[in-house]
């Protein structure tokens, strides 16, 4: 039985397959439409195998892709979250309680930055390991597994997918429903590469988003066509992110083990600079934040 995908975005069955290979573990098949350019691992993991994915050794470093433990270095990612959250203050211009939602909310680190900056935080989050962390940091009715279905029509004023969306199997589905849980105004923020960067062009499969934690990849305009057609009016996009460099290079030193390693804040400075230059549909990096108004 021969069983072809289907593109999320536009249905399409047309496109072309890369082949990427992680050492002799896991190997993956990148799709890449040729209808509308979204690039998506085929055949996508089921829910069952993508839950054992977000275990405990996901956040411990014990795996060979595995993700930071956000709880070690909460001060250094601080920084970061701190300069989001007064920049979409800004942007939905109320001062009375906004409702956040942050979808993939890991330990609650973000939102309990947001709750200290005047927000009603909620949080979605698939690791359970994750989840019962930030559960009794922000209250028992506040992180929940599931997003689909789950709340009221224009509920929330603002709905966060940071480093986010890349990892869902059904993308489309999830913007329809923030489109949907969004209030008039309020805004969708979301962090993801941009494929259509020279950065990952260049790179082409060796770029390293293509791992087998994200299912889904987006060249922007794909991506930003795409919050149009569901409803959202003003898309903007931020390059290589919405705050400056300062937040960076400060979050930067969470890793640093001696003073040698301020000499990284060269090259992080260079790759952010590098990061502003882009012309229409062109852009040096990959780095981009979107946001988008209903
Ligand atoms: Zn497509």
């Amino acid at each position: 039985m021969t069983d072809s995908p289907l593109c999320n975005f536009c249905k399409s069955k047309s496109y072309k397959v890369y082949e990427k290979k992680f050492g002799d573990y896991y190997f993956m098949n990148i799709y890449k439409c040729n209808n509308c350019g979204l690039m998506f691992q085929y055949p996508i993991p089921s829910i069952e195998q993508i839950e054992k994915m977000y275990d405990k050794e996901y956040y411990g470093g014990a795996k060979v892709l595995s993700y930071e433990d956000e709880r070690k270095s909460f001060k250094f990612n601080s920084y970061v979250w701190k300069a989001r959250i007064k920049k979409i203050k800004r942007y939905i211009n109320k001062t009375e309680k906004p409702k956040i939602l942050d979808i993939g909310s890991s330990f609650g680190g973000f939102l309990s930055i947001a709750k200290e900056y005047g927000f009603d935080p909620y949080g979605i989050e698939i690791s359970d390991y994750s989840r019962n962390y930030s559960t009794k940091l922000l209250g028992e009715d506040r992180i929940f597994k599931n997003f689909l279905g789950k709340f009221e029509s224009e509920f929330f004023d603002v709905i966060t997918m940071i480093e986010l969306i890349e990892h869902l199997d059904d993308p489309k589905k999830y913007i329809i429903e923030c489109y949907k849980v969004l209030k008039k105004n309020g805004i969708l923020v979301i962090q993801t590469a941009d494929m259509n960067g020279l950065q990952a062009k260049r790179e082409g499969i060796n770029y390293h988003y293509f791992i087998p934690y994200h299912l889904h990849f987006f060249p922007a305009a794909t991506l930003t066509e795409k919050l149009k057609e569901i409803g959202f009016s003003n898309v903007k996009i931020f390059r290589p992110v919405e705050f400056g460099l300062l937040p960076k290079l400060l979050k930067s030193r969470r890793d640093f083990k001696s003073w040698k390693d301020y000499f990284k804040w060269f090259r992080i400075t260079f790759y952010h600079l590098k990061g502003y230059i882009h012309f229409k549909n062109f852009s040096l990096t990959s780095s981009m934040v979107i946001y988008a108004r209903k």
